[in-house]
């Protein structure tokens, strides 16, 4: 796969070997994920003081907070994009 800027492309009728003769772009493809919460276990006194946990759909990496909910956009570990309903199998 060879990525271009559109933007970079003449404006009107576009001929094959313009767009060939684009430029290749840096990119990184993006990688998706989710959190899945972690069920934790109430009876260790260290997690009564977290809210919840939850593991990258990615990576497995995971991340405990005092809050309830999670609200990170990606994972810090793996750095997918946590924008995913359910996880791509
Ligand atoms: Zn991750």
């Amino acid at each position: 796969m060879r990525l271009i800027d559109a933007d970079k492309l003449p404006t009107g009728i576009i001929f094959p070997e313009e767009v060939n003769q684009t430029p290749t772009e840096d990119a990184v493809l993006v990688q998706h994920g989710k959190w899945e919460a972690i069920k934790l276990d109430k009876a260790n006194s260290f997690n009564e003081l977290l809210g919840g946990g939850w593991k990258c759909s990615e990576c497995g990496d995971e991340v405990y907070l005092v809050t309830d909910t999670i609200d990170h956009n990606y994972c810090s570990n793996c750095g997918a994009k946590m924008d995913l309903k359910e996880a791509i199998q």
